[in-house]
């Protein structure tokens, strides 16, 4: 398994990927998380970063691609993974393809978890409420959404283009996600059988 899962913030991707990642076998690499991490650290990195996340704004792309090829490069055995949270930008999209491309390995799957922007909004500020996080506050929701369509949306596109994208409809129980999800990398499988 090496998939991307493709969606707005407060899709639910993330509990999604954990939870493919774990019954597959595959690392789960949130950038989000690992950003995340890098602030309560206090590392250098996760000052420089924080101030983008505290505006709802994306960190800039190399930033992002150093740390996501030190995560792919340092992958054991099967080299799976789950990626929640990136590629977010065209130009993260191209990086991702060169490095895969210089690791000999290519994406199987593209999913978008889709959910509509009234339901988004309803989950992102119950989020802020109960968490807390100072990148979940009210306007923050609102330029995330924005950079989400101006910035990720295209990538909709350019992974359809490859032949890589699949839906899910984001808007049902945890549980029918992952099993729509489920169907989907079963789907592969018998495609993979089918072609060798
Ligand atoms: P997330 O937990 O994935 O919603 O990410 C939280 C915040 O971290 C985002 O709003 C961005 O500021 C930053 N971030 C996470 N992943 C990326 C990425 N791939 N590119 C740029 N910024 C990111």
């Amino acid at each position: 398994m090496r998939w991307i899962l493709l969606g707005p913030p407060g899709s639910g991707k993330g509990t999604q990927a954990k939870k493919l990642a774990s019954s597959y076998n595959a690392a789960h690499i949130s950038t989000g998380e690992m950003l995340r991490a890098e602030i309560a650290a206090g590392s250098p990195l996760g000052q420089k970063a924080r101030q983008y996340m505290d505006r709802g704004d994306l960190v800039p792309d190399g930033v992002i691609l150093e740390m996501i090829r030190e995560r792919l490069t340092g992958l054991n055995g099967g080299r799976r993974f789950v990626l929640d949270g990136f590629p977010r930008t065209t130009e993260q999209a191209d990086g991702l393809r060169r490095m895969l491309e210089e690791m000999d390995l290519s994406l199987d799957r593209v999913v978008l978890v889709e959910v509509s922007d009234e339901e988004i909004h309803k989950r992102l500020c119950g989020r802020a409420r109960l968490e807390g996080r100072s990148d979940d506050a009210h306007q923050v929701v609102a330029r995330r959404l924005e950079v989400y369509r101006n910035q990720t949306a295209p990538l909709v596109a350019y992974y359809e283009q490859l032949g890589l994208l699949a839906h899910v409809n984001g808007e049902q129980s945890i549980e029918s996600v992952f099993g729509a999800l489920q169907e989907l990398a079963r789907d592969r499988e018998t495609n993979d059988r089918g072609e060798n």
